[in-house]
């Protein structure tokens, strides 16, 4: 669905405007397209591309130094006419000859073909040649009939350099066409794209479905499958690419992962790493990856893996520094690392550099068994803890908390089984609560864990008052980082009376548990009453009058954790 659209007949020619306007230091508009705003070199090849709107950054997103020349602009899904096909030729003609290069579609074909008979009756040296990368239009005896796809960009990157060294006209077109030779596409599709101004798509996928070999103008795929993960979708598009190869195709490739128009750059990551780990098991070296979006079909659902066999031409040109609107490759000014240069890429391990003491050591097997606890209530109340953070918040804070506790129970227990004291074993589980958690209320949480276990040492002998200082640290830690006061309607509403219910417990002669009891029964009266409270804290207070009427996340999934270690006594 296209939101932001005047009027639909418009559409193609105010979104050329506007993209001339936000990339005048490269383009300027003419007759049917776009050409380069800067100098060329007199007597230079000239490539010219296009075909019809709606598969930006194709074509005129490539307008640039070291890229193409000019680009035609047809109507949405349409081709140019031959006459927009002469006039961006014109424009773009630097003495050294024209190459049209497109993608294969019968529009393209006719009209591009006509303008190569009117701009070789005006007296210009013409070339024509197209892209036919996309493996799933013909079977691979009738590669010619092939359309072109997000493999064009590859094929235009290369020649284009090869233009831009002062490569004679036929040279170029013979590295145009190799590069061709080597260039194969295979994508799916998940989701139909709808013309501008339309209601429905131009066709549908089934939910749950996916349209494999699908074409770039909304033709369907060639079949449906059952929609995988991204590992299953990259492998069947790694698989396919590795069985239809050109002939002597060599070991090494650049591959481009290109979505659609509505494949998030997140998805596509995901989705490379399984790509990059299949050709690497394939004995591939890839020596280029490109992710992003390059030809796109509108709105649609989907992605397309392109790989280029390189050879040492296509290697050199591919990696010569262009500039354009939508593609660029430079030479990085510094000097990559030394190789022997390494970083960690996992949190770093636990350790225990100390036995604790007999009573730390008793205290910490203790938390370790708490954790353990409190990661199963939790994850039972996950979907409680997020409605709660959804009403003004952004839902996360049962997953959060899910992760956070399972980390830190793990890091416990092995902690303990090391023999590791109160401290060690706190600091230990707290790290990982707020590695794996993440958020507001992980960050909080790792921090306070750490303080408390700060408090409780690794060696002493330890009694009720050290847990009553622990208890203590662990909430000033939280204000201290956090900055929130008592009734800011956050998980100090319910700390606060915790600790100070325990704290005076405690120096009033209770025994541990009797205090930890009444503490958790004031922690959840104060968890309560939140429910009354406008947030002023965390990403809560943006929403803040939404909230009313509903308990603070943070507050209840500490009164939860501090009742389940209440129930652990009994
Ligand atoms: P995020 O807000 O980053 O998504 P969570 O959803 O996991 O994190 O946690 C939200 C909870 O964190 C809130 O309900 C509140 O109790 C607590 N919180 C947020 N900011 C603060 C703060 N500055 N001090 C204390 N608690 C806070
Ligand atoms: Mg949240």
């Amino acid at each position: 669905m296209t939101f932001l659209v005047n009027d639909p007949v418009d559409f193609p020619v105010e979104l050329v405007d506007g993209f001339v306007k936000a990339n005048s230091k490269y383009v300027t508009k003419v007759y049917g397209g776009v050409v380069r705003a800067t100098k060329s070199k007199p007597g230079k090849v000239a490539i010219i591309t296009g075909g019809g709107t709606g598969h930006y950054p194709g074509f005129m997103g490539w307008v640039g130094p070291g890229l193409v020349d000019g680009a035609v602009t047809g109507k949405v899904f349409a081709s140019p006419s031959a006459s927009q096909v002469r006039s961006v030729a014109k424009a773009a003609d630097q003495g050294g000859g024209i190459i049209l290069a497109f993608l294969n579609y019968a529009g393209d074909v006719l009209h591009f073909g006509m303008a190569a008979e009117l701009l070789k009756s005006d007296g210009y040296d013409v070339r024509s040649s197209v892209v036919t990368d996309d493996v799933a239009s013909a079977p691979a005896d009738q590669i010619s009939k092939r359309r072109g796809i997000a493999g064009g960009l590859a094929v235009l990157k290369v020649a284009s350099a090869a233009a831009e060294a002062g490569l004679p006209i036929d040279e170029v077109l013979r590295i145009l066409k190799k590069t061709n030779d080597r260039t194969r596409t295979f994508g799916v599709a998940f989701s139909g794209c709808t013309l501008p101004g339309s209601e429905n798509p131009l066709f549908v996928v089934p939910k749950g479905k996916m349209a494999v070999g699908l074409g770039v103008h909304g033709e369907p795929g060639i079949f449906e499958l059952d929609l995988g993960t991204a590992d299953s979708v990259a492998k069947l598009l790694v698989d396919k690419l590795l069985e239809d190869v050109p002939s002597n195709p060599g070991k090494r490739a650049i591959v481009l992962l290109n979505g659609l128009g509505a494949a998030k750059y997140e998805e596509l990551f995901v989705t490379f790493e399984c790509v990059a780990n299949r050709f690497k098991a394939a004995g591939i070296e890839l020596v280029d990856g490109e992710v992003g979006e390059f030809v796109t079909s509108l709105d649609m659902g989907g992605l397309s893996l392109t790989v280029v066999w390189v050879d040492e031409d296509i290697e050199k040109y591919w990696f010569v520094p262009c500039d354009s609107p939508a593609f660029r490759k430079t030479k990085i000014v510094d000097e990559p690392l030394d190789s022997s240069v390494k970083f960690n890429t996992e949190p770093e391990p636990l350790k225990v550099n100390k036995k604790g003491s007999d009573s730390s050591r008793a205290a910490a097997a203790y938390i370790a068994k708490a954790l353990d606890q409190i990661k199963d209530v939790i994850a039972e109340n996950e979907s409680m803890l997020g409605d709660l953070d959804a009403v003004a918040g952004d839902g996360d804070h049962g997953a959060g908390m899910t992760r956070g506790s399972k980390a830190a129970a793990e890091a416990a227990k092995w902690l303990v089984n090391e023999g590791a004291g109160a401290q060690t074993t706190l600091a230990g589980a707290g790290a990982r609560w707020s590695e794996q958690a993440g958020g507001a209320s992980g960050a909080l949480w790792g921090a306070a864990l750490i303080a408390a276990g700060n408090a409780l040492g690794d060696d002493k002998n330890l009694d009720d008052k050290s847990f009553a200082n622990a208890v203590s640290a662990f909430v000033k830690s939280i204000q201290n980082l956090g900055g929130a006061n008592i009734g800011d309607k956050t998980m100090v509403d319910a700390q606060v009376p915790f600790a100070d219910v325990f704290e005076s417990s405690i120096s009033q002669g209770s025994q541990f548990v009797d205090a930890w009891n009444r503490a958790a029964v004031a922690a959840s009266s104060a968890a309560k009453a939140t429910a009354d409270l406008i947030p002023k804290m965390g990403r809560a207070r943006v929403l803040g009058e939404k909230s009313v009427g509903f308990q603070d996340p943070g507050a209840t999934s500490f009164s939860l954790i501090v009742s389940t270690i209440s129930s652990m006594f009994k």
